[in-house]
């Protein structure tokens, strides 16, 4: 189960915090979603997450303080959702119901800017609505260009703005108030897709029926869980694992998970840059030159080169900490130049083919920048077809390169250049062609030298 709504940061929770969390993990909550209600509240929530690997963070501006929100509270917002596990931006939204609250105008102006912070950051949003649900749907309808994406917690509006919220790809969360003996809320239940449903306590509020006026806790997830099987007549575990898995594609849970442990590596708690990049996949295309080494048995030493040579392939990219990255490659090309040459071999007709699989590192000097310089090592396979023979090498691999970084609403774009030499290691004996009529043995080493460009996506997660 995945507690997507739970305010852990809040003083009630300061006594007992642990015991809280142990109780959760046992009830069989995985993960934690711990919205935020005002910048001031971003330090002690960023410590909380940082020791406990159940708890994620929503960063925002709750309604209840849109009083005091300004431009700086704003761009506070947006600079924290840098933070790693920050999984969204909330809560948010609007509430004409709170005696103290801000006008109408500020709030609505707060909550489609965060909207607007949500977009650029490719994070999705939790929205807080109370008695304003016509608003909330409006401006979430004009917001909305195909990127905006996010839950309507503690959904206690009617049919018809469930449907619009389904309509423009929300989600919706029900917290303890469907298990009120009163409560009308269960029809609307049983019309929520299932993976659209989420899980939440709204801790320390709205507990749930049996502890109804005590303080929530995560752990009591479990009886709105139960309160769902029994409304849509589902078994408790199917319900379970539906919410677990709308909650996790919402939140790209289990993503984060594999890039916290690459943060660990980063420093604690230090926010991930303005063009991180995460994973990444890419296809890059290349001129290869391929250099041979020939020493011949009278221990004459010759430098001989096909250039020229088209190659191309695909990569994988990972970026695992601010100035390191791993690059997974792989390159394809062709020497039809052996053909051609007046040292095509006799009986050769087919081109040399290399296939090269390269794993390396990336170091970059300045991955705060724009553009970034960058130098790369690692190793390679081959795995070539050479004088109509298969030849398998391990091989060296150095590089050094330049990419920019274009943060687009679909990710970052990253196109590259970067000059590449893969060594192979070993020399094969071969019959080297000297001319038409004359061919001599040699031990052959080589290596490719390969200026190359290429174009990296790395998606917004
Ligand atoms: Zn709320
Ligand atoms: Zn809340």
């Amino acid at each position: 189960m995945i507690d997507t709504h739970a305010h852990l940061d809040l003083p009630v929770f300061d006594g007992d915090r642990a015991e809280v969390l142990a109780r959760a993990q046992e009830a069989g909550v995985e993960a934690i979603i711990m919205p935020a209600i005002s910048p001031e509240g971003f330090p002690k929530a960023r410590g909380l997450v940082e020791e406990s690997p159940l708890l994620y963070r929503a960063v925002g501006i709750h309604p209840h303080a849109a009083a005091e929100a300004d431009t700086a509270a704003l761009a506070a917002v947006e600079r924290e959702a840098e933070y790693p596990r920050v999984v969204a931006i909330g809560e948010i939204g609007l509430d004409y119901y709170y005696a103290d609250g801000a006008e109408p105008r500020q709030q609505q102006w707060l909550f489609r800017e965060q909207l607007r912070i949500a977009k650029r950051c490719g994070l999705p949003v939790i929205i807080h609505n109370r008695k304003a649900g016509a608003d909330v749907l409006r401006i979430l309808e004009e917001e909305q260009d195909g990127s905006l994406r996010g839950v309507l917690h503690c959904f206690s509006e009617d049919a018809e703005m469930l449907h619009r919220a389904l309509q423009l790809g929300f989600c919706v969360s029900f917290t303890g108030n469907i298990t009120y003996p009163k409560s009308t809320l269960g029809e609307l239940v049983r019309h929520v897709p299932a993976d659209r449903l989420l899980l939440e306590t709204d801790s320390p509020y709205m507990a749930p029926q049996p502890r109804r006026g005590q303080r929530n806790e995560p752990a009591f997830v479990r009886w709105i869980a139960q309160q769902i099987a029994e409304l849509t007549q589902k078994p408790l575990q199917q319900v379970v694992q539906e919410t677990t898995a709308a909650a996790r594609a919402l939140f790209r849970l289990g993503l984060v998970l594999i890039a916290a442990v690459g943060t660990l590596s980063a420093q604690q708690g230090t926010p991930r840059h303005q063009f991180a990049k995460g994973f990444g996949i890419g296809l890059h295309g290349a001129t290869n030159t391929i250099v041979e080494l020939r020493e011949f048995s009278t221990q004459e030493h010759q430098t001989f080169s096909y250039e020229g040579l088209p190659a191309f392939g695909a990569h994988l990219f990972y970026e695992f900490a601010d100035h390191f990255s791993l690059e997974l490659a792989y390159l394809y090309s062709r020497n039809t130049k052996v053909l051609k040459s007046p040292q095509r071999p006799w009986g050769q007709d087919n081109p040399d083919i290399y296939q090269v699989v390269e794993l390396c590192v990336h170091v970059s000097p300045n991955p705060y920048g724009r553009v970034n310089f960058y130098g790369t090592a690692g190793g390679a396979l081959m795995f070539n077809r050479i004088q109509e023979r298969a030849e398998h090498k391990r091989a060296l691999t150095v590089g050094i390169g330049l990419r920019a970084n274009f943060p687009t609403s679909f990710g970052m774009l990253v196109p590259w250049m970067e000059w590449r030499l893969d060594f192979a290691l070993g020399r094969e004996r071969r019959q080297v062609h000297l001319s038409a009529t004359e061919q001599r043995p040699a031990d052959v080493g080589f290596y490719l030298s390969l200026p190359r460009i290429g174009l990296l996506w790395c998606p917004p997660w």
